[in-house]
């Protein structure tokens, strides 16, 4: 499994001259087939920030055969779709998957296209997602386990803020990666630590993953003040990844105001912890 970061950051884009290193795009993460160093176009994306514009330069050319896997709708996760040439081309096979909100599971591919249409039609945006061009099929997902592009898919439902959000574990029968952006754990309680609760959703889609990527919006002195706007500490993340046996812990969407210099002082706060940790960066690949 080959996983590049394409969009790091949260909450809405970071342009400037202080956000070059670690990038200012939103979510999106690109999965492939391949442990090799060979770049393999990728087939399951994980969210569809800003991000997925560069996603594109990853196709060698070609256009988009694949699954975006949406966390939630809020727009820092969908942003980018109109704007992803990869998959708005012709020769596109794009599915979109976004979390049931409560009656488009029922409905099938009219419910999910429907409601993203709430977020991407006029007056808020010039097109409505069947106006993209290419093959493109919309479903609603709910937790539990599917397939997807070969990959084994579990969904969990993550406390998060204003409408249903999913966490999710990709495992290609070998490797596993957990996906669980935008988690308030406090939510659910202070947990041992005052962090938010260590709860089973998220133990569960982290156990043992060669790979945790998880919100880091915050670091643990933020808690208090802002933990209500919906999101988890960097401690949290590297908390849960050694309580669940994760083997790595990407931090992940970051505060759009988190300078580069800052979050070099992020990667210093965890040097010595107990599960190795990485900054996640736009434009970075790891091959599990
Ligand atoms: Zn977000
Ligand atoms: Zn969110």
């Amino acid at each position: 499994m080959r996983i590049t970061f394409c969009g790091v950051r949260g909450s809405t884009p970071a342009p400037g001259a202080d956000y070059v290193r670690y990038g200012g795009n939103t979510s999106c993460v690109a999965v492939a087939h391949s442990s090799s160093d060979s770049p393999v176009a990728p087939v399951l994306l994980l969210d569809a920030g800003t991000g997925l514009g560069g996603v594109t330069g990853l196709l060698g050319g070609g256009p988009f055969h694949g699954t975006i896997l949406l966390t939630h709708l809020h727009w820092d996760h969908c942003l980018g779709l109109p704007f992803f040439r990869g998959g708005d081309r012709d020769d596109a096979r794009v599915t979109l998957l976004l979390p049931d909100q409560g009656e488009e599971a029922s409905e099938g591919s009219a419910g999910a296209e429907r409601l993203l249409a709430r977020v991407m039609s006029p007056p808020f945006f010039p097109i409505t997602p069947r106006q993209l061009r290419g093959d493109w099929t919309f479903g609603a997902v709910a937790p539990g386990q599917f397939k997807a592009e070969g990959f084994t898919v579990e969904a969990r439902e993550i406390p998060h803020k204003g409408g249903r959000t999913l966490g999710y574990r990709v495992s290609d029968g070998r490797r596993v990666l957990a996906y669980v952006t935008d988690h308030c754990p406090t939510a659910l309680g202070p947990g041992a630590d005052g962090l938010g609760a260590y709860h089973e959703a998220a133990l569960d889609l982290a156990a043992d993953a060669d790979l945790l990527v998880h919100d880091a919006q915050l670091v643990a002195e933020e808690v208090a003040a802002e933990a209500s706007f919906g999101h988890a500490a960097a401690e949290y993340a590297v908390g849960l990844a050694q309580r669940a046996g994760a083997r790595r812990v990407a931090l992940f969407h970051h505060k759009p105001s988190r300078t580069d210099d800052q979050l070099d002082a992020v990667a210093y706060r965890f040097a010595d912890a107990p599960v190795p940790v990485l900054v996640a960066a736009e434009g970075l690949t790891v091959a599990l």
